[in-house]
């Protein structure tokens, strides 16, 4: 968990989105929501264990709404499904390792662990999801060994700040509700299957850009949410 390190609010000066307010002038009316004019910070939306035949509907809603996410896969539903790999991408996603069949990693040996990581990164890339830098080891469950194997393969681990308990039958208000809780830099995580997470997207949206806070990239050198790096 990356809770303790401090990291003070950046405000970001928008000098595009200044020119365009002076323009017009009426930028609050025509801009969505989740196109805020200005972030105060970033925050790091995450959905896990696809891609699944919900990931279409789960990245309509993200880009409906302007937002970018990190989509931490499991190899072999990439493998299984290695067309729903490219339209991640291809909405502005970026593609995480989480192992290859959800394993509880600690109760595993090295050789095991290593599997289950390699094969994930073949089969994100093989299905055009690019060579992932991030893992997150599922149910959070980490420790040496498991580190040691995301460092052989340059990943970096990634838990989170908030967790959403969608998968836990959380309603669509209280997944709202969590993301309401992040602060600049943090990470939420979330699914690629709940049915309340895809319907929670567009009031998640609404709530960053009440609060000035964009969907940003996990920097692979600290783990936290960031802005997005071009391309
Ligand atoms: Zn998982």
């Amino acid at each position: 968990m990356s809770t303790g390190r401090g990291h003070p609010l950046r405000p970001l000066t928008t000098a595009l989105a200044a020119v365009a307010l002076a323009a017009t002038g009426t930028l609050a009316l025509h801009t969505a929501p989740a196109q805020a004019a200005t972030c105060n910070g970033y925050v790091g939306l995450t959905f896990d264990d696809g891609p699944s035949g919900n990931t279409p509907a789960l990245l309509g809603a993200l880009k409906q709404n302007g937002l970018r996410a990190t989509m931490f896969n499991e190899g072999r539903y990439a493998a299984a499904y290695p067309a729903q790999v490219k339209p991640q991408v291809a909405a502005g996603m970026w593609v995480g390792n989480h192992s290859y069949t959800h394993p509880h990693l600690t109760q595993l040996g090295q050789a095991q662990i290593d599997s289950e990581i390699s094969r994930t990164q073949q089969a994100v890339a093989a299905s055009g999801g690019g060579t992932p830098r991030l893992f997150r080891p599922p149910y959070g469950e980490t420790n040496a060994t498991v580190k040691a194997v995301e460092a052989k393969y340059g990943l970096t681990e990634i838990l989170w700040n908030v967790d959403s308990q969608d998968w836990n039958g959380a309603s669509t208000d209280a997944i709202v509700a969590a993301a309401g809780r992040l602060t600049n830099g943090q990470v939420i995580l979330m699914h690629d299957w709940p049915a309340n997470t895809v319907t929670a997207i567009p009031r998640i949206a609404q709530g960053l850009a009440a609060r000035s806070l964009c969907a940003g990239m996990i920097s692979p050198q600290t783990g936290r949410a960031v802005p997005p790096t071009a391309a």
